[in-house]
């Protein structure tokens, strides 16, 4: 299989709403520093920048198509998890294409 398609790519980071329960939240005893996050209702939080008019998450650094990199990889939310696994993997679904598709980069 080919080098993992996600280190040139990073378009999901920049295509859709990332959001997860609170408990995610270092201060709630997860792993997600609190200042990437704001409060969405209730329990909710999501991912600093992925609702802005043109989303890009604030953890995410580079360029999208040509070298990107999640500033907290190993903190990451549980979506991201579930996600970004499966492209890799040959299991790039819908979600993936069209958000690779949003910035101009072929389907996987
Ligand atoms: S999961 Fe898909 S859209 Fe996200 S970085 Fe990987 S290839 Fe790109
Ligand atoms: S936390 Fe990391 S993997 Fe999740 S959207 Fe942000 S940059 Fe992408």
């Amino acid at each position: 299989m080919s080098a993992n398609p996600c280190l040139t790519c990073g378009a999901c980071c920049a295509s859709f709403r990332v959001d997860f329960d609170c408990s995610e939240l270092e201060s709630e005893g997860g792993r997600v520093p609190d200042g990437l996050a704001v409060p969405v209702t209730g329990r909710l939080v999501r991912m600093r920048g992925t609702d802005h008019a043109r989303p890009r998450c604030a953890a995410l650094s580079g360029q999208v198509g040509v070298k990107t990199a999640c500033g907290i990889h190993e903190w990451r939310p549980s979506p991201c998890r579930e996600f970004g696994e499966r492209a890799p993997m040959g299991l790039a679904d819908d979600a993936c294409n069209r958000a690779r598709a949003r910035h101009g980069l072929a389907p996987l």
